[in-house]
């Protein structure tokens, strides 16, 4: 581990002195308690290895735990006697005890040690198998569904010269992005049209870019005749491609309509020697029926205003047609591999979640996007449950304590969102103030009682306090090293319990009302539009500060000015076993599909991350880097001025670090 982490982070200062940053933060907050002004001291060195089931003194407080938990449960059944969930909560909570009870006696034999080692032993590996298997499959879904077909679609007339010089020059950093993001290569295709009986280009799909390369440079633009072309050419060779793969792309580049008046705004026949449409008698709802019948998404990129009545023709059949704004050609094949890789993602995710809801029952609500009369509602009496925040990095890798107070809430009848996992209702919330405070209530959208148990619950705020106690040790960093930077504050979140049905468990959270946005996910994905170097640093710091047993990923939620608010994280632990309930954890091999994408910026290097575990191709990485993340880079030189000598402290840095931090000074 890096020595300079050992350094005690006791009266480091964070930096909530800013009057727009403490409101900011405290517009995520659930309670008044104080900010924590200094980090706790953490010793970043100390390396022991958990064996709490084995220590008896822990098996105890585990017992006493549940035990409560136990009679806590037994008295809500006594009211509800015929709830399900309470039953099988019981039923667990029971075998747990028991199991302890026994393991507990076994300690206090002579040969009991070794017992309860291999009956530990073994019910962890009958885990691990389910867990592994589990997970092997989550990634091999994943890969599958990375695989690509994107098909160019180009006017190759005079006028489009620099558009495809573009994409001659630059369609290399499209397949190496793609290799890069996802493992695996596209495959390309591409359909040139000019004018009424001039030459076609047309290139069946390949993944070998040589081929693909070749191809594209023996395309000369030229031709053209009057301004329209031969769109509908162009779409008739589209569905006869052999596209195969999950994910379908169509990119249509063009600076010129195709033929008939209903297609554009020209008067006469200097711009379309073809008025009354096509000469050759096509018709565009077949056209566009056989393209939208092979599932492809089809993005336009429009250069000039000419061909807009066109495509709001194709897309009052085609349905949604997504534009990709380009104004210079050297951005074409970037703007490109960045919706690519967004359509990639939501359709991995979109299979994630089927594959996680087969046979599972959604519970049944309507969505209801307006905010009640509080007025009109209720109010219910809840439990609260808040996780007592880590002090250590070893509390990190033990189930944390709780604290429990009493609160009320009013909550909307109906849900106004729907996440993959949950859904989200308007709520008030009044804990330790005299007023209610406007709240997101988050209900698990799994119906079968197994999966709403308070135990799935609090695994979801574990995982929040863990990423806020490691986003807040990472400002630390962030301000020891940079002049200006964006801190990472994870919202508050707390448990609440209605009193009066146990079974109404909810998370609450402040509601973040900006935009919303997700910059990386737990299978490797990594958000280009919305890419953060501060954000992938964090993700890559917390596996170097937890000497790669823990990861924070899956990172969202808003962006303000002066710092990012983020909200529902997901946690890979080498304990494949910890939070196997909320079913994120991916363990060792997630944190390798993190790496997989993961490019260090400046960032890393400034915070001594190692570079990423896996092994790449520098060039490659070169090049893409270079290529995709220039708005990363802005947001360094804008945000991340590195702190002089004087501004640091002085004894952590070495005599390698001040000259990187005056080169970097310099650039
Ligand atoms: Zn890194």
């Amino acid at each position: 581990m890096d020595l300079s982490y050992s350094k005690s982070l006791e009266n480091s200062s964070i930096i909530l002195n800013d009057v727009i940053l403490k409101d900011t933060v405290d517009s995520i907050r659930l309670t008044k308690r104080p900010y924590r002004n200094s980090a706790p001291t953490i010793d970043w060195n100390r390396d022991e290895t958990l064996d709490s089931f084995i220590d008896i003194d822990a098996l105890d407080a585990e017992f006493e735990r549940l035990s409560t938990h136990f009679k806590s449960q037994l008295v809500e059944l006594r009211k509800h006697p015929n709830n399900q969930s309470l039953h099988h909560t019981l039923t667990t909570t029971k075998d747990a005890l028991m199991r302890i009870r026994t393991w507990s006696s076994l300690l206090n034999t002579a040969d009991g040690l070794n017992i309860v080692k291999k009956n530990i032993a073994k019910q962890r590996e009958q885990e691990l198998i389910q867990r592994k298997y589990e997970i092997d499959e989550i990634l091999k879904i994943t890969k599958a569904q990375s695989t690509i077909d994107l098909c160019f679609l180009m006017d190759c007339t005079g006028s489009m010269r620099k558009y495809l010089d573009a994409t001659k020059n630059q369609i290399r950093q499209l397949t190496e992005a793609i290799v890069h993001l996802f493992s695996t290569k596209p495959y390309l295709a591409f359909v040139g049209y000019r004018d009424i009986n001039e030459n076609m280009e047309k290139l069946d799909f390949t993944n070998d870019e040589n081929i693909f390369q070749e191809y594209l440079n023996n395309i000369q633009a030229m031709g053209g005749n009057d301004t329209c072309e031969d769109v509908f050419s162009g779409l008739e060779a589209i569905s006869q491609l052999s596209w195969s793969n999950p994910n379908r792309i169509l990119i249509h580049i063009c600076d010129a309509p195709c033929h008939g008046q209903e297609y554009h705004e020209f008067q006469g026949t200097d711009n379309d020697n073809y008025l009354k449409g096509d000469p050759k008698n096509r018709d565009l709802l077949k056209l566009m029926f056989n393209i939208k019948e092979l599932g492809i998404t089809y993005c336009k990129i429009q250069l000039n205003e000419t061909t807009k009545k066109m495509f709001e023709k194709f897309a009052f059949i085609f349905g949604s047609i997504s534009e990709i704004h380009v104004d210079d050609p050297e951005c074409l094949i970037k703007r490109i591999i960045e919706r690519t890789s967004a359509i990639i993602q939501s359709n991995i995710k979109s299979t994630l979640s089927s594959y996680h809801n087969t046979n599972k029952r959604i519970k049944s609500y309507t969505i209801f996007n307006k905010e009640p009369d509080w007025n009109l509602l209720e109010t219910y009496s809840v439990n609260i449950t808040e996780i007592i925040p880590p002090n250590d990095i070893e509390d990190l890798f033990r189930p944390l304590c709780v604290n429990k107070t009493d609160g009320e809430i009013k909550i909307a009848l109906n849900p106004f969102a729907k996440g993959s996992l949950r859904f989200a209702f308007y709520g008030q919330f009044l804990n330790d103030d005299s007023y209610f405070i406007d709240v997101v209530f988050k209900e698990l959208a799994n119906a079968d009682s197994k999966a709403n148990t308070f135990i799935v619950y609090q695994e979801h705020l574990e995982i929040q306090a863990i990423a806020q106690f490691l986003a807040e040790q990472f400002n630390i960093e962030q301000q020891r090293i940079f002049r200006n930077f964006l801190p990472i504050i994870y919202a508050d979140a707390h448990l609440v319990q209605q009193k009066l049905n146990p079974t109404k468990i909810y998370q609450v959270e402040r509601r973040m009302h900006q935009e919303w946005h997700k910059w990386n996910n737990n299978s490797g994905g990594v958000s280009l539009n919305e890419y953060s170097t501060i954000l992938q640093a964090f993700s890559h710091w917390t596996y170097h500060i937890t000497s790669g047993r823990l990861m924070v990923v899956d990172l969202q939620g808003v962006k303000v000015d002066c710092a990012y608010l983020l909200t529902d994280p997901a946690l890979h632990c080498e304990d494949l076993l910890r939070f196997q309930k909320t079913r994120t954890n991916l363990g060792i091999k997630g944190m390798h599909q993190f790496f997989r994408t993961h490019i260090c910026s400046d960032v890393c290097s400034k915070l001594n991350l190692p570079a990423s575990l896996i092994e790449s191709n520098d060039n490659l990485v070169n090049r893409f880097d270079e290529s995709l993340v220039c708005n990363a880079t802005s947001e360094i030189n804008e945000n991340l001025d590195i702190k002089t000598t004087e501004e640091k402290d002085f004894e952590t840095i070495d005599k390698d670090q001040l000259d990187t931090i005056e080169n970097f000074e310099l650039c």
